[in-house]
C-alpha cells in the first residue's frame, strides 16, 4: 500500500525531531556527506525524509530559507516526480525482489552526465537490502568514486544484509519506530477512525504507520480474535479441522498476521506473569481477556507456544503447503 502523505516542508514528516534538525544543521552548513544510510523498520517515514532531503539539496533557493522552497521550477519538477537531477531507484519484481545491476549500470550512465537544473545530483535508492552482490560492487566503485556531485541517500529495513563495503562508505542514521501517541494521531489525521480505535491500532503496529494503515484495511481486530480464540479455545478433533479448513482459504499473508498476533499476544501474557505489570502489555484494551487466560498457562507452556509460533512465521515465508504447515502447527499447539 502506498500512503501519500502531502510533503512541502520538514514538519510534514512526523516524528524523527532529532534527525530532522541534524540533517538540516548539516546541510546549512554544506556538511552533509556524499553517502547516507537510513536504516529502520518500513513505514516509519525514512523515504518522505529522503525526499524532503533531495529536494532541499535540489533547490537553488535553500539558502535562504533553509529549506525547499517549494514554488520554484526545482521544487515543482521534484513534486511531480521529474526533476532531471534526481534519481530514484528500487528493486523490481514482484515475486523476487532484487535490485539488478542493470538498474545500477542505468543510474550511473545518468549521471555520469552534467546535471541540468542545480549544481548536484541526488541519488535515493529505496529497499537496499535488495542490491545482489555484483549489483552492491558496483555501486561501491560510484560512492568511492563519484563523477561530479551526487548525493546518495540508501534506505533499508534490513542493514544486514547490505554489503558491509557499502555500509563502511555511508553515514548511518537509524530510525526509531515512532511512539504509538504519534501513530495514532496520523491514523486520526489520514483515516476515518475514531480516537479509541486509532490508539489501538496504534499500539499494535510497533510504530509503524504502513502497519498500522494495512492494520485497519485487513480489518486487524477480527483477525486478532482469531489468534486469542486459539488461546481459550480447548478445540476438538472436529473442531480443529474446521479451524484448519477455516486458516487455509485465507492467504499466507493474512495468516501471517494472525500468527504476528498470537505472538504478541503470548508476549503479553508472559509479561503478565511474569511482570505482574499490565501497563506494559501491547494489548491493552483486552487486558481482561488476557487476565481471564492467565491461570490457564504456565511459563513453561507459554514459552512453548512463543517456539511454534515463531516456527510457523518461519515456515510461512517459504513454499511449502500451506495446509500442512497450518496441520502440523495446529497439532503441536495442542500437544504443548
Ligand atoms: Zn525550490
Amino acid at each position: 500500500m502506498f500512503i501519500l502523505i502531502k510533503m512541502s516542508s520538514w514538519q510534514d514528516i512526523y516524528g524523527h525531531e532529532q534527525i530532522k534538525a541534524d540533517l538540516q544543521l548539516l546541510l546549512q552548513e554544506k556538511k552533509l556527506p556524499h553517502a547516507l544510510l537510513f536504516s529502520g523498520i518500513d513505514g516509519i517515514g525514512k523515504l518522505l525524509m529522503a525526499k524532503m532531503l533531495a529536494k532541499s539539496l535540489l533547490c537553488p533557493n535553500f539558502k535562504e530559507n533553509n529549506t525547499a522552497c517549494g514554488y520554484c521550477i526545482s521544487c515543482k519538477m521534484f513534486d511531480e516526480q521529474n526533476h532531471p537531477d534526481y534519481y530514484f531507484l528500487e528493486p523490481e519484481g514482484k515475486t523476487r525482489k532484487l535490485i539488478k545491476i542493470e538498474q545500477i549500470r542505468q543510474m550511473q550512465s545518468q549521471i555520469a552526465l552534467s546535471p541540468y537544473l542545480s549544481d548536484r545530483r541526488v541519488v535515493i535508492i529505496n529497499d537496499a537490502q535488495y542490491l545482489n552482490d555484483t549489483a552492491g560492487n558496483s555501486l561501491l566503485k560510484t560512492l568511492e568514486e563519484p563523477v561530479g556531485e551526487v548525493f546518495f541517500i540508501l534506505i533499508t529495513s534490513n542493514k544486514d544484509m547490505i554489503l558491509s563495503t557499502i555500509l563502511s562508505r555511508c553515514m548511518k542514521i537509524y530510525f526509531a519506530p515512532l511512539n504509538y501517541q504519534e501513530v495514532a494521531k496520523v491514523l486520526q489525521q489520514k483515516m476515518d477512525i475514531t480516537q479509541d480505535k486509532a490508539m489501538i491500532i496504534a499500539r499494535l503496529s510497533g510504530g509503524s504507520i504502513l502497519k498500522a494503515m494495512q492494520f485497519i484495511d485487513d480489518d486487524a481486530l477480527a483477525l486478532r480474535q482469531k489468534a486469542l480464540s486459539c488461546l481459550q479455545e480447548d478445540f476438538s478433533i472436529k473442531q480443529i479441522w474446521s479451524f484448519i479448513d477455516e486458516l487455509s482459504n485465507l492467504d499466507r499473508e493474512k495468516i501471517n498476521e494472525i500468527m504476528s498476533h498470537l505472538q504478541m499476544l503470548l508476549r503479553d501474557l508472559l509479561l503478565i506473569k511474569v511482570n505482574k505489570d499490565i501497563d506494559i502489555i501491547y494489548n491493552q484494551d483486552i487486558k481482561e481477556d488476557l487476565l481471564n487466560l492467565q491461570g490457564k498457562y504456565n511459563e513453561v507452556d507459554l514459552l512453548a507456544k512463543l517456539t511454534l509460533v515463531e516456527d510457523i512465521l518461519k515456515r510461512l515465508n517459504s513454499n511449502a503447503d500451506i495446509k500442512l504447515i497450518l496441520q502440523k502447527f495446529i497439532l503441536d499447539w495442542q500437544n504443548k
